[in-house]
């Protein structure tokens, strides 16, 4: 996740002014969202794994966007994708995975998630009564109600996960190509208020080893995977 340190600056004047615009959008029909993404150092970033992302750092919050991928993106769906970031950092989304490691397959797809980030995701989304990005999941998608916190869905899709397959299996098409709608990749390396860093080290440790487990066996090979990390 290179920060762009001498980014076009055609692009970097586009993205901004796409930016912007989410951003009135917001001030006029939600100004608190606005406020808070006002709060926020915008970096831009290559390779973010998202549009866009949140990072924690002591009372600093930065929103990481990767101009390639924003600019991809219909004008219309950035007021709910900015929604989106402002809400997990509301939420504290970054600082409340805990040891909530659980991956799982999509069934029918080669889709591997990551269930803590799914069900924020999840929390979030259905808070959210703007158009979202494509790969913005809903409850609905996984057969699961509304008004959930995090911890919550991620607990609902553990139970919902095949105990030896490790699938998951949904309700309707999930949208998009396979695309995250957003990033959670800088959200490991956030630092507490007192400068400590998070524990995304162990984290993505733990979740790389987790998918190359799956991997090893496929995600559709029931029967032959280790039981899956809790
Ligand atoms: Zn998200």
């Amino acid at each position: 996740m290179p920060l762009l340190d001498r980014p076009d600056a055609t692009t970097t004047a586009l993205v901004r002014e796409r930016l912007s615009l989410a951003v009135m959008t917001l001030a006029r029909e939600a100004p608190f969202y606005a406020a808070v993404l006002g709060g926020m150092r915008r970096l831009e970033v290559a390779d973010l794994g998202g549009p866009a992302g949140v990072r924690v750092r002591g009372s600093r919050v930065e929103l990481l966007v990767d101009p390639a991928q924003l600019m991809g993106l219909a004008e219309g769906v950035l007021p709910g994708l900015l929604e989106h970031e402002v809400l997990h950092v509301v939420l504290r989304h970054p600082a409340r995975r805990g040891e909530r490691d659980a991956i799982a397959a999509v069934a029918g797809t080669d889709r591997v998630f990551d269930l803590f980030n799914v069900a924020c995701d999840l929390a979030v989304n259905d808070l959210i009564a703007r158009p979202l990005p494509p790969g913005g999941l809903l409850p609905r998608m996984f057969g699961l109600p509304g008004g959930l916190s995090a911890e919550a869905y991620y607990d609902a899709l553990v139970d919902a996960r095949d105990a030896s397959s490790w699938e998951l299996a949904v309700k309707s098409p999930l949208p998009g190509d396979g695309a995250a709608m957003d990033s959670h990749g800088s959200w490991g390396d956030s630092e507490g208020e007192d400068g400590s860093a998070g524990r995304g080290t162990r984290r993505t440790r733990s979740a790389r080893a987790g998918r190359a487990r799956i991997g090893a066996c496929g995600p559709r090979g029931a029967g032959a995977c280790p039981p899956p990390p809790r």
